[in-house]
């Protein structure tokens, strides 16, 4: 029998969870925690606003199928970040701004105790909430934050993230100073918030090491619910290369693969260097495979969208990079 959380495999989590303890925040750490059960999440992470109340909260709310991460948002006056992975009660500073030169040490602090700290919603439309710190010192970035929605404001900023994070790529990969994977994450302070969207990573096992250790390499991809299924495989001969890995080419071929299920209509992408470089649709029952060749002479990287009819964004996976 499968013992939850003690194998290798995929585990689905966010990140980026508000209770009580946060302005804003309606629901105790227990409802989060069935509310999460119910949206198959895996994992989360607790990220009051600069403060660590509940982190002793959630032990009695975890358990074998769900991990808690310990973790903050700091909610600076010129941008906000995750902290994941703090030690318990910890609380990292949060007055200053960019002026201020201080965030460095911050991040140095959070590094220190091997956590990851998150560019949280770069282009929230609201006072303090757009992200003006250089990326710099950040491990990964949030590009999807809460529902992708052409009827909420939220569309254009998420829109807006994910672009600057896919312009970047090229040139950080090309540097081989690597490249800062993507991350998406509910901001949920409300009921039915949670999970939407979600990040789904490869894990050794379901521990905070673990999973963190996943997010950091960008072996994962973002989930718009639990009803979206994504694997993104490339190979080139008999070698074979998931998100978040580098295939060796040799020169030779290279075949991206892409399976989906749980997007009924969709359209599939494939995204390089040089941009959007290849679409295909899903068929009306939502599950399908798509294959694109390319070589690593033409594309440094590729990554994957798949949207909805109307262009609302389904999943999207983080690159695997070509040599
Ligand atoms: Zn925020
Ligand atoms: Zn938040």
């Amino acid at each position: 029998m499968r013992s939850p959380g003690r194998e290798d495999g995929w585990y689905r989590g966010d990140c980026h969870v508000h209770s009580v303890s946060s302005n804003g925040g309606e629901l105790t750490p227990e409802r989060l925690a069935d509310e999460a059960r119910a949206a198959g999440l895996d994992f989360l992470a607790a990220t009051e606003h600069n403060n660590a109340d509940t982190h002793g909260a959630w032990g009695r709310c975890a358990g074998d199928d769900l991990l808690v991460v310990p973790g903050q948002e700091v909610t600076t006056r010129t941008g906000h970040w995750l902290a994941l992975g703090l030690r318990p009660g910890q609380v990292v500073d949060w007055r200053y701004g960019v002026r201020d030169e201080v965030v460095g040490r911050q991040l140095d602090e959070v590094h220190r105790g091997s956590g990851l700290c998150v560019v949280a919603h770069p282009h929230a439309p609201y006072d303090s909430g757009t992200f003006l710190y250089p990326y710099q010192g950040f491990d990964v970035v949030e590009v999807w934050n809460g529902p992708w929605s052409s009827d909420l404001p939220w569309q254009a900023d998420n829109e807006a993230a994910l672009a600057e994070w896919g312009r970047s790529l090229g040139a950080d990969i090309r540097r081989q100073g690597g490249w800062r994977p993507a991350m998406g994450n509910s901001d949920a302070h409300l009921s039915g918030q949670i999970g939407v969207p979600h990040t789904v990573v490869w894990a050794e096992e379901l521990s905070v090491d673990a999973v963190l250790a996943g997010i950091r390499a960008g072996r994962s991809w973002i989930a718009e619910s639990a009803a979206v299924e994504l694997s993104f495989t490339v190979s080139a001969g008999v070698q074979r290369m998931g998100v978040g890995g580098q295939l060796e080419s040799r020169g030779g071929p290279v075949v991206a693969r892409v399976g989906v299920r749980g997007v009924p209509s969709g359209a599939v992408s494939f995204h390089t260097e040089r941009g959007k470089v290849h679409v295909a649709s899903l068929p009306g029952a939502g599950a399908g495979t798509v294959e694109w060749r390319t070589s690593a002479r033409e594309s440094a990287f590729l990554r994957v969208e798949v949207r909805h009819p109307g262009g609302r964004m389904a999943a999207l996976s983080n690159p695997v990079t070509l040599r």
